[in-house]
């Protein structure tokens, strides 16, 4: 299949690498020479611009950093530039109204597009073990499927379009949420005089467990292996948490729903991004409790 990449950075570049393998004709383009030289590299046709490379493409697979970006390259340049038969896939993690608009755009211009925000970092990116959350019609999400499952582990179909958004930002409300939760009972415990491994050893098995307590646990020496017990590098950045918990405190505006906790999160991560943590991983906040 002729696949068109647009946006080759930490997480485009192994994607596109990955659907390379899959033996796709992965057709790149970034505005960075250093992700067009990687993606050469990987085994990309690279192009210099956007409507070169989604020429008589099958589909076009987006990893852009925002959603003011992803709705200009759509609108401008992957719209009447690539054949209505592409489907059109947006990876990104962007607000859901503009990932509606531009859903709207494509079907108004005769496309099929999709949502498929991510769960998984820069290492699922690369080994190809992503969550693609998939917001857009049945025929959408059944074109979709085997492309991204040549990307990830899992890939499931949310709702309609925005869906896949509305999937990512909820989940990651609760992630920076329990994070912050996590870090607070760990230092509660420590000054009532619990020893760390042994209070990690009772609620990972008790009612406190979560994910950021038993996969991500944020004391270094404590559950599995971490971020934590890398000084806090590599994983997933402070600066990105606090996007995602932005995009979900304004979908939650929108909507007018009531999430005091997770606007406290954005709160506190924004304070800890804002002292010059942004690209520490998230789990370091507990250094602030
Ligand atoms: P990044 O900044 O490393 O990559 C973005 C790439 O887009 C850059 O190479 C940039 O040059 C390119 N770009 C920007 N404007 C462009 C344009 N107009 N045309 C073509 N290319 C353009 O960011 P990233 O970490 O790869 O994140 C990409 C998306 O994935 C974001 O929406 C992010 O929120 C989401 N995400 C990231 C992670 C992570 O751990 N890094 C995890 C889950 C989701």
């Amino acid at each position: 299949m002729k696949i068109a990449f647009i946006g080759l950075g930490n997480m485009g570049g192994g994607m596109a690498a990955n659907l390379v393998k899959a033996g796709h004709d992965v057709h790149a383009f970034d505005l960075s020479e250093e992700a067009i030289a990687r993606a050469k590299d990987n085994g990309c046709t690279t192009h210099g611009s956007v409507p070169d490379a989604v020429q008589g493409a099958d589909a076009i697979v987006s990893m852009l950093p925002n959603g003011k970006i992803v709705e200009s390259v759509y609108v401008s340049d992957v719209i009447d530039g690539a054949p209505t038969t592409a489907l059109l896939i947006d990876c990104s993690t962007i607000d859901v109204a503009t990932a509606r608009r531009v859903e709207e755009a494509a079907a108004a211009a005769g496309y099929t597009m999709v949502d498929a925000p991510v769960s998984g970092g820069i290492a699922a990116a690369n080994g190809g073990t992503l969550t693609f959350m998939v917001g857009g019609s049945d025929e959408g999400f059944k074109r979709a499927e085997p492309i991204l499952a040549a990307m990830g582990k899992a890939v499931i179909h949310a709702g309609g379009a925005g869906a896949g958004q509305a999937a990512k930002i909820c989940n990651n409300m609760i992630l920076g949420a329990t994070m912050i939760a996590t870090c607070e009972a760990f230092a509660l415990a420590r000054k009532l005089g619990l020893d760390p491994q042994t209070f990690y050893d009772i609620s990972s098995k008790a009612s406190g467990q979560s994910w950021s307590m038993t996969s991500y646990c944020p004391l270094p020496g404590v559950g599995p292996q971490s971020p934590a017990d890398n000084e806090y590098q590599g994983g997933f950045a402070t600066a990105l948490m606090l996007k995602d918990l932005r995009l979900a405190a304004e979908a939650a505006d929108v909507a007018d729903a009531d999430v005091k906790i997770g606007k406290y999160a954005r709160d506190l991560y924004e304070a800890f991004d804002a002292a010059g943590n942004g690209g520490l991983d998230f789990s370091a906040i507990i250094k602030t409790v």
